[in-house]
């Protein structure tokens, strides 16, 4: 199960983003997009996750649902990731 940020419900505030500060494995990060209407988003790097779920449980937002993926889901994920598009394959 990997977890899969829900964007409507995601604040993308860095500050404030309870789960970047409980992810042990420091696989979620923000990163600033001037694309993105509040200016930035969370992204999560699969290959550093654990599949804790902790994430999932203290998301501020409610935003974070462990999902069961492909592996070539998670491969795509993480690779748009790293190029930045990584919020159109953000659960509606
Ligand atoms: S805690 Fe959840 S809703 Fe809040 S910024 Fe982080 S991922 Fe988004
Ligand atoms: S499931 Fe655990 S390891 Fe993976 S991103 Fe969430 S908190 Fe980090």
């Amino acid at each position: 199960m990997k977890p899969v940020i829900n964007k409507r419900r995601c604040s993308a505030e860095k500050d404030v983003c309870t789960a970047i500060k409980v992810c042990s494995e420091g696989a979620i990060q923000y990163v600033e997009d001037e694309d993105e209407p509040l200016g930035g988003r969370i992204v999560i790097d699969y290959a550093s996750c654990d599949e804790c779920g902790l994430c999932a449980t203290e998301c501020c937002g409610q935003a974070i649902d462990m999902k069961s993926l492909e592996q070539h889901q998670c491969f795509h994920l993480a690779m748009l990731g790293l190029h930045g598009a990584t919020t159109q394959f953000h659960s509606r």
